[in-house]
């Protein structure tokens, strides 16, 4: 395989006025991204669109998934003034649909779940109109702390399969098929407008995506995203290939004939790409919340 990235993967450089404004406010509120933190190829074209996604709870994570460029270990931070910034933050960008997104936060009692419900809270309060998609860790399959955040009513809940079943646990580590699965269908069975992710490129066969496929579409999934595995660094797992632009196309094709209401499928597509454009049609708003219960839901 060649290690050259094909022409369809090259994405833009980032120097509009917009780009420099957006990294100024992420400064500013003293806020991470998973954009920067997992070197998204997307960030000359996400944020020049004055769209990043914000990364909530620190930027150490408690789990070390080998396909994952965000630093791991034992994170020290728990800021309980990130959720009013957050909220500030999604104000000065403008945007009318935020997605936020965490590392994993094993190390705290309720797996960072009252920061969570208090960030989306506090968004919804200083951004009534903004649509809120949430990016989650699996809670360790916690149906509880899962409850926290969803008690909060963020529009969107989304969580990532990231790989087929098989490819679990080599590309995950401790997430596994089945605790997605339970979050994702806990989500729906409350109704919520649900949405997944998986990366292809990283070991898969094309029987395993099409099992993984028909699971999504059997799980009632709304929006699935589809994109290609970059190796973050020598020390990650392999990528294995290089997805042409038809099979992308394929598999967006095959994921609708399942009667999957959104399927991205592409080489840059990642979980947050255009969400605001794959969302319109699902997005389902919450009341505004006072910034007392905003406060308060920060328990952790
Ligand atoms: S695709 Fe998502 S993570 Fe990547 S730059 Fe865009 S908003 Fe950030």
């Amino acid at each position: 395989m060649s290690e050259r990235k094909p022409s369809w993967l090259r994405a833009k450089l980032p120097t509009s006025p917009s780009y420099k404004s957006v990294r100024g406010i992420v400064e500013e509120h003293e806020l991470h991204t998973v954009c920067q933190s997992a070197r998204c190829p997307n960030m000359g074209e996400c944020w020049s669109r004055r769209t990043a996604t914000l990364m909530i709870l620190g930027n150490t994570c408690t789990r070390a998934c080998t396909f994952c460029a965000i630093q791991t270990g034992r994170p020290t931070e728990l800021d309980l003034g990130e959720p009013a910034r957050v909220a500030m933050a999604v104000k000065r960008m403008g945007l009318k649909h935020a997605v936020i997104t965490s590392v994993s936060r094993d190390d705290l009692k309720d797996g960072g779940a009252g920061v969570w419900a208090a960030t989306i809270r506090a968004i919804r309060y200083k951004n009534p109109e903004t649509a809120i998609e949430v990016l989650i860790p699996d809670f360790r399959g916690n149906l509880d702390q899962l409850d926290i955040v969803l008690d909060a009513e963020p529009d969107i809940l989304n969580h990532n399969f990231e790989t087929v079943p098989r490819l679990q646990r080599p590309v995950r580590k401790t997430a596994n098929w089945e605790i997605t699965s339970k979050v994702l269908e806990h989500a729906k069975s409350r109704g919520f407008t649900t949405k997944t992710g998986i990366m292809l490129g990283i070991g898969e066969e094309q029987d395993e995506i099409e099992e993984t496929m028909r699971h999504f579409a059997d799980i009632k999934i709304d929006i699935v995203t589809i994109g290609q595995y970059l190796q973050p660094t020598k020390e990650h797992r392999k990528m294995t290939r290089w997805v042409q632009p038809e099979e992308f196309e394929h598999w967006k094709q095959f994921g609708l004939d399942l009667g999957i209401g959104v399927v991205e499928s592409g080489a840059l597509v990642r979980s947050s790409y255009h969400a605001d454009e794959q969302s319109d049609r699902f997005v389902r708003k919450g009341e505004p919340k006072t910034e007392d219960a905003a406060v308060a839901t920060a328990t952790a």
